[in-house]
C-alpha cells in the first residue's frame, strides 16, 4: 500500500513538475544555488483602490538557474516545501526583502513588503526565530502572507507562531483564500490583518455571477472580521471596477503592473506610480 502511494505521489509529481530524477537533483542544487547568489527576488506592486497608488509590494522569487535558466517559483517551491529546503530559501528571500525596502526607502518609496511563507514552516520554531531577528532589521513594514492548507495539520503551535509575529509588529496575511479547505475554520483562528483572493475566483468573476458573489461576500466577511482584502491577478478593467465596486481594499494584477526585478520596480514606482505611504 505504502508503495502505490509513493508511486501515486511520484506520478502526480511527474505530471506537476516533469522527471521526478530531474527534480531530486535539482534540489540537491537549491542550498548552494542560494548560496551562490541564482535566486532573484521580484515584486509586485500592491494598489490601494481607493487611495489609488502603491502602498506595497510582495515578493516573489524566481530561480536564474546557470543551465536550466529561468525557473518560476512553481517549479520548485512545492518541492522545497517536501524537502525542506523551503527554510532557507523563506530566510534568503526575507533578507533579501528587507534589503530591497531599505532600496525603495533610499530613492524616496516607503513601502510594506509581504513574504511569502509557506504553512509548513510555522511548525518549525528555528525559523520563527531566524525570522523574528531578520525583520527585527527592517526599515519599514513587513507582512507574511501565509497559505491556508497546513495550518490545519497542526493548528496549537502554527497559531502560537503566528501569535508571536503578530505581537512583533509583523502583519500577517491569510493568502490563497478560497482555494483550502477549512477556509471557516481558519478565518475564526487566525488573527490576521489581510485576507488575499485568489486570482481563481478573480478570473471567473467575470463570466460568473456565481463567482462574483463570492467574491463579494468574502469582502464583506472580511471586512466584518476587521480584515483588509486584497485581490490578485487583474487583468482587465472591467474586473478593477468590479472590485472597486465591492470596496475591495488592494489590488495586485498584470493591469497595474507585473512581478519585476527591483531596478524596474524603482522605475514604475518613479515614473508611473502614486506612492502612498501605507
Ligand atoms: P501567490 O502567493 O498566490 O502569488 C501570486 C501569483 O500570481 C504570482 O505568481 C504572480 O506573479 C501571479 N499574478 C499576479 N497578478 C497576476 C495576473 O494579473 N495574472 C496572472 N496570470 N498571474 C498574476 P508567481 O510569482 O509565479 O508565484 C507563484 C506562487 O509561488 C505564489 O503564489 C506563491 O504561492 C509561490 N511563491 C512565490 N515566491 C515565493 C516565496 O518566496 N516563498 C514561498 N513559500 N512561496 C513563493
Ligand atoms: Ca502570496
Ligand atoms: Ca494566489
Ligand atoms: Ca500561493
Amino acid at each position: 500500500q505504502a508503495r502505490s502511494a509513493k508511486r501515486a505521489a511520484m506520478a502526480f509529481d511527474a505530471k506537476a513538475y516533469g522527471d521526478p530524477a530531474a527534480n531530486l537533483s535539482l534540489m540537491s542544487e537549491m542550498r548552494a544555488s542560494i548560496e551562490a547568489g541564482h535566486m532573484a527576488l521580484y515584486h509586485q506592486p500592491k494598489f490601494d483602490l481607493r487611495r489609488r497608488g502603491v502602498t506595497g509590494t510582495e515578493a516573489l522569487v524566481r530561480w536564474i538557474h546557470p543551465t536550466r535558466g529561468f525557473l518560476p517559483p512553481d517549479r520548485f517551491i512545492g518541492m522545497a516545501e517536501e524537502t525542506g529546503h523551503i527554510r532557507a530559501l523563506t530566510e534568503w528571500v526575507l533578507a533579501q526583502a528587507v534589503r530591497d525596502q531599505k532600496a525603495m526607502a533610499a530613492a524616496g518609496h516607503e513601502l510594506a513588503v509581504s513574504v511569502n511563507v509557506s504553512g509548513r514552516l510555522l511548525g518549525d520554531l528555528a525559523f520563527a526565530e531566524a525570522a523574528l531577528e531578520l525583520v527585527a532589521g527592517a526599515c519599514g513594514d513587513i507582512c507574511f502572507e501565509i497559505t491556508e492548507t497546513a495550518v490545519v495539520e497542526n493548528p496549537e503551535l502554527a497559531l502560537a507562531v503566528i501569535d508571536r509575529f503578530t505581537a512583533a509588529g509583523v502583519a500577517v496575511s491569510i493568502d490563497d483564500y478560497g482555494t483550502g479547505l477549512s477556509s471557516l475554520a481558519y478565518l475564526k483562528q487566525i488573527r490576521a490583518g489581510e485576507l488575499k483572493i485568489d486570482k481563481s475566483f478573480v478570473f471567473a468573476m467575470g463570466e460568473s455571477q456565481r463567482d462574483a458573489l463570492l467574491v463579494r461576500s468574502t469582502i464583506d466577511l472580511a471586512h466584518g472580521l476587521g480584515m483588509k482584502v486584497t485581490a490578485e491577478g487583474i487583468e482587465t478593467e472591467a474586473a478593477l471596477a468590479l472590485l472597486t465596486g465591492m470596496g475591495c481594499d488592494l489590488a495586485q494584477g498584470y493591469l497595474i503592473a507585473k512581478p519585476m526585478p527591483l531596478n524596474g520596480l524603482l522605475n514604475f514606482l518613479s515614473e508611473d506610480a502614486e506612492v502612498l505611504k501605507s
